[in-house]
């Protein structure tokens, strides 16, 4: 498995503890949407995987969450500054697309959201023509990001939709509660593949009501944080 180093080129907050960080590789790779690069933390010593949001040239994107109860990884990756070389492992994973013209369904809480930003995107972009639809868990509309990118998503392409659910919302224009909530049996019809990701309890119910909807293990991905 190939050893890169990659340079934090720009760092910004998409909300108080969620930063957009992109880095250049020292050499280009191939990558498959939906895989993640592991970077090895020279001050904790600890090796945190972190998925990809896209890639352009040798230019990675990704969206990181600053875990203040964690045990220091995600702080460490965050709290660097600008120009720091860092290096990484990867890309890995086996979190891709099937590359089956089904109707496909991502849903995911907090960044969960990144490796399905790379997915959909990704297939919009090969003006694939089945729907695909994102459902979004957060708590509070202070915790989301990258709405308008979904929104300029869905504009201009008529297969692709969004809907947002936050649990900790009272006034809110967005769908509340549960990611969960939106799996009624009628929804569930609709599609033939289901990529969840994101907190581990929350991607192990999802998957526990798809199978009693009789949703075939095959058609259902996964990839917990
Ligand atoms: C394949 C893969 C891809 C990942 N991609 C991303 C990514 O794109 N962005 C990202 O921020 N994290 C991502 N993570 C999580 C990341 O690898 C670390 O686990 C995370 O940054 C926490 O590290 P820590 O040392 O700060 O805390 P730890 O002590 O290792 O973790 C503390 C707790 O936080 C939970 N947790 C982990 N990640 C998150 C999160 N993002 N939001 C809320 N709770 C979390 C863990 O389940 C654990 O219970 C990914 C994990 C995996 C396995």
């Amino acid at each position: 498995m190939a050893i890169n180093h990659f340079t934090l080129q720009e760092k910004k907050y998409l909300t108080q503890d969620v930063f957009e960080l992109v880095y250049e590789a020292e050499n280009d790779f191939e990558i498959f949407p939906g895989q993640f690069i592991t970077f090895l933390l020279p001050k904790t010593w600890f090796a945190r995987a972190y998925s990809v949001l896209y890639k352009d040239a040798k230019k990675i994107y990704c969206i990181i969450k600053r875990l203040e109860n964690g045990r220091g990884g995600s702080k460490e990756i965050c709290d660097y500054e600008e120009g720091v070389v860092l290096r990484g492992v990867g890309p890995t994973g086996h979190f891709i697309d099937s590359k089956k013209e089904n109707n496909k369904l991502y849903i995911a809480t907090g960044t969960g959201i990144v490796p399905l930003y790379f997915l959909v995107r990704d297939l919009l972009s090969k003006w694939f023509r089945k729907s695909l639809k994102i459902v979004l868990g957060n708590r509070t509309q202070k915790d989301l990001y990258y709405i308008e990118e979904f929104q300029n998503l869905k504009n201009q392409f008529s297969n692709f939709d969004f809907e947002v659910f936050l649990s900790r919302e009272e006034a809110s224009s967005f769908q509340k509660w549960y990611v969960w909530d939106f799996l009624v049996q009628e929804n569930i019809q609709k599609f033939e593949e289901f990529y969840i990701c994101g907190n581990p309890n929350m991607v192990d119910e999802v998957e526990s009501k798809l199978i009693q909807n009789s949703v075939s293990q095959e058609n259902i991905f996964r990839e917990k944080y």
